[in-house]
């Protein structure tokens, strides 16, 4: 199936009556037109900038609603093709300047957690100087360059986290929450440039992925099915999956921001899942992504890992802005073209 996102009625259309009913149990979407004049003054620019008048005078908009969880996406193509004025030169040559990087020698330059550092055979754990929950913790890698990524190293990181986690637990009564992050370079709201992932392990289950699971437990109650399994369906149904080595890959329909990746795992420990999440961060750097944000917790006997596209380093304009913040996510990636590249 070649649909583009403008083309999901159709795309919808071509289901099996079950199949249908079930997207629509899941999803309410929406395709319409945006219009506008451009006046004569303008043509040219608009033409060599968009390649036609039409393209940009009749835009289409898909503005399509996941009903259980609230995710809510608006695509339009034409965003990603529209002038960004403030851009700022990046030089990739400053990813290799360690001068002073203070975690290309972290056990002297980078807190301890207080029952010692965790070492990997391509990483070594550091306690985040500046907590933002009690438990908090960073996987540093050996390697400075964040863009330097190879599957036996994103395993041992992966695996360091995990035994992490378990030093961690032995010192909580409570079992705790297991959240890792890799925000990768400043788009993504990384503040150092040199390789890290974050560790959490909180008492406390974070707001969004409690809603999550109340999600997964409501529609279990409703239709006595698995809300994890049924989303996969559905995305399966529409050529919007794939499978690494019994992982899960969905190209999520109502993506956060660009190029939303959704991974479902049946792994026990993160680490397990290091084949796939090294080949979806491989293709994002084929795909020239330069920032990213990864995210991995569990969900019921699922891990689940979501990776986002946060853009060019060379824009200085966040991509995320109040509709983003407060209403819905508005996305020029088109999740059918992710399904064919990836
Ligand atoms: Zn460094």
């Amino acid at each position: 199936m070649k649909y583009k996102i403008t083309e999901l009625d159709k795309g919808v259309e071509q289901l099996s009556r079950d199949a249908r009913e079930l997207f629509y149990r899941f999803y309410s979407f929406e395709i319409s037109t945006g219009s506008l004049k451009i006046p004569v003054e303008m043509e040219n620019w608009v033409k060599k900038r968009f390649g036609s008048l039409e393209r940009v005078e009749n835009q289409q908009i898909v503005s399509i609603k996941n009903k259980f969880t609230g995710e809510h996406s608006l695509f339009n193509k034409l965003r990603s093709d529209r002038p960004i004025e403030a851009k700022s030169a990046i030089a990739l040559e400053e990813l290799e300047e360690k001068g002073k990087c203070l975690f290309c020698n972290p056990e002297k330059q980078t807190p301890a957690d207080v029952f010692g550092r965790v070492k990997g055979e391509y990483c070594i754990t550091g306690s985040n100087i500046a907590k933002y929950d009690s438990s908090h913790s960073l996987v540093i890698f050996n390697e400075h360059n964040p863009l330097e990524i190879k599957r036996e190293w994103v395993e041992d990181y992966l695996r360091t986290g995990e035994r992490w986690f378990e030093e961690v637990s032995k010192l909580e009564k409570k079992k705790l929450q297991k959240f890792f992050l890799w925000n990768c370079l400043w788009r993504s709201g990384a503040s150092i440039i040199h390789g890290h992932i974050q560790l959490t392990a909180s008492r406390m289950r974070y707001g969004k992925l409690e809603v999550l699971e109340k999600v997964a437990a409501d529609y279990k109650r409703e239709f006595n099915t698995d809300y994890i399994e049924d989303l996969y369906k559905v995305h399966e149904g529409l050529g919007l999956a794939s499978e690494n080595k019994g992982e899960r890959i969905l190209f999520y329909l109502t993506p956060i921001k660009e190029k939303e990746i959704f991974v479902i795992s049946k792994a026990r420990k993160s680490d397990e899942m290091a084949d796939t999440i090294y080949k979806l961060l491989r293709s994002y750097l084929n795909m020239g992504v330069q920032s990213f944000n990864l995210a991995i917790f569990q969900l019921g006997d699922y891990h689940i890992a979501r990776l986002v596209d946060r853009g060019s380093l060379e824009d200085r304009n966040s991509d995320i802005g109040a509709m983003e913040l407060y209403a819905a996510s508005v996305i020029s990636s088109d999740p059918f073209k992710l399904a064919q590249v990836i």
